[in-house]
């Protein structure tokens, strides 16, 4: 292990993982295109995207050329007070891009915090009206409550816990200091299938009872991610949507996975044609170059908080809005635009059904789902990860997997000839997990 490694080892927390005993981690030196370069010069496929962000892949030279540009000319500036142009370039394409009516916009600086706004819109929405001297008015302050749905994800912070899911979330260690909201059970009608309306029956069930104390429904459209890689029938979201309308609850799309073409439309609520009353987005905003998220809200939303005490919203971080972040968001996008992501997705999501169906023989897999450029390998056990990671990166790719799920989310500039090796190299992964391996995959998750 060389000192960079060892210091690593001793010091420096990885997502999820123990300090004093962490798993082993890959010191990467450089990336471009769809390839990781490791310190001993073995190049890996990329498969993760860096997790849902890097549709371009790295070292684009567009989006590195956005940052060196506006970092010649300012960096940061404080938000307050003060406006500059990458941001409002940032909101005229978002406003253009996003679905009709989602056309007030805060920049924050990760998808968690996106989630804590959202949120926070919501329950000062009804706290505005609640102040209006209107009859009935004053009941609407009990509407600060939310709803969503079993196997969820929505972020780290607190608020975020509050609505993942409370078996694979962290409600049992944070008891008594999370808030309690409501679950509907998840959706079990697959992208795929034909709808069943008994669906949606607990969520309406919940939703009958409590809207008087709801103020939002948050949820992940048709896809769910960290909760399980989960697609669902675009059927659900289109009740959700009913549902909110009439008992007049907001809906809150968690957007930051699915947002940016990943499962095959701009956004995962076209699928259903569903528009949002809030909208988080994240992860792909920037192409992966910089942490940067946006909450849309429909103008109706900052109406009503703008009318009500205390008349402004409460929140301003202090790297709101960040030019290097906006300048290399905006180059993203137009990217996006310019390289036709629908046609690469498309493609993708025939090559990585292709490429992964020889994984549906296999007695160990329970399901191969492919949406999108998403593709999801279930296995029957959770994988032993060290042994599993190990064997992907002697493959010659990069793929993560969590739990009993093997899955991909290559850049969407991935080709053709690059997506075949990273499928091969799962199949034979998937192939090799031993029985052997599965046990130890099983103990180590009774660890954690
Ligand atoms: N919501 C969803 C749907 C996510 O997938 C994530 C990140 N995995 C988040 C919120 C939180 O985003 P971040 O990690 O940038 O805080």
């Amino acid at each position: 292990m060389n000192t960079l490694l060892i210091f690593d080892r001793k010091h420096l927390w990885h997502p999820y993982t123990s300090i004093e005993d962490p798993l082993p981690v890959y010191e990467v030196i450089s990336a471009d295109g769809v390839r990781l370069k490791l310190r001993d010069g073995r190049e890996i496929i990329d498969g993760m995207s860096s997790w849902w962000a890097a549709v371009h892949g790295y070292n684009n030279p567009a989006l590195v050329e956005a940052v060196k540009a506006q970092a010649d000319t300012m960096c940061h500036v404080m938000f307050g007070g003060i406006t500059h142009a990458p941001a409002v370039e940032l909101g005229k394409r978002l406003v253009e891009m996003t679905p009709d009516g989602l056309d007030r916009l805060f920049l924050s600086d990760s998808g968690s915090v996106a989630v804590e706004v959202a949120m926070k819109m919501a329950m000062q929405y009804f706290y505005a009206k609640s102040h209006w001297k209107k009859p009935g008015a004053k009941v609407l302050r009990n509407k600060k409550k939310f709803l969503t749905i079993a196997s969820g994800y929505h972020g780290d912070t607190f608020h975020a816990m509050s609505v993942c899911d409370p078996l694979n979330g962290m409600h049992t260690i944070y008891q008594g200091v999370l808030p309690q909201y409501y679950f509907a059970a998840r959706p079990e009608v697959g992208f795929y299938d034909a709808w069943d309306e008994a669906d949606i029956e607990s969520f309406k069930t919940l939703l009958m009872a409590h809207h008087h104390e709801l103020c939002a429904v948050i949820l992940e459209p048709i896809v769910q991610g960290a909760g399980g890689m989960r697609f669902y029938h675009p059927t659900y979201l289109r009740r959700v949507r009913q549902l909110c309308d009439e008992y007049d609850v907001l809906l809150i799309a968690d957007e930051i996975a699915t947002g940016f073409g990943r499962t095959g439309k701009l956004f995962g609520c076209q699928h259903a044609d569903v528009v949002p009353d809030i909208m988080c987005l994240g992860k792909a905003l920037t192409g992966g170059y910089m942490t940067l998220a946006a909450v849309m809200a429909k103008a109706e939303v900052g109406r009503v908080i703008s009318s009500g005490e205390p008349h402004v919203f409460m929140h301003g971080p202090t790297f709101m809005a960040n030019p290097l972040a906006c300048s290399v968001a905006c180059a993203s996008l137009d990217l996006l635009q310019e390289t036709q992501w629908h046609t690469n997705v498309s493609r993708l999501e025939l090559e990585l059904e292709k490429g992964l169906a020889p994984c549906r023989a296999m007695a160990h897999v329970v399901d191969v789902r492919v949406l999108g450029a998403i593709g999801v390998v279930e296995l029957t056990d959770p994988v032993d990860m060290v042994a599993v990671q190990q064997r992907f990166v002697e493959e010659g790719v990069w793929v993560r997997p969590f739990g009993r799920l093997v899955y991909l989310m290559p850049p969407y500039c991935m080709s053709s000839q690059d997506c075949a090796f990273l499928t091969r190299a799962v199949v034979n992964v998937v192939a090799s997990c031993t029985e052997e391996n599965r046990q130890k995959g099983k103990q180590a998750q009774r660890k954690t």
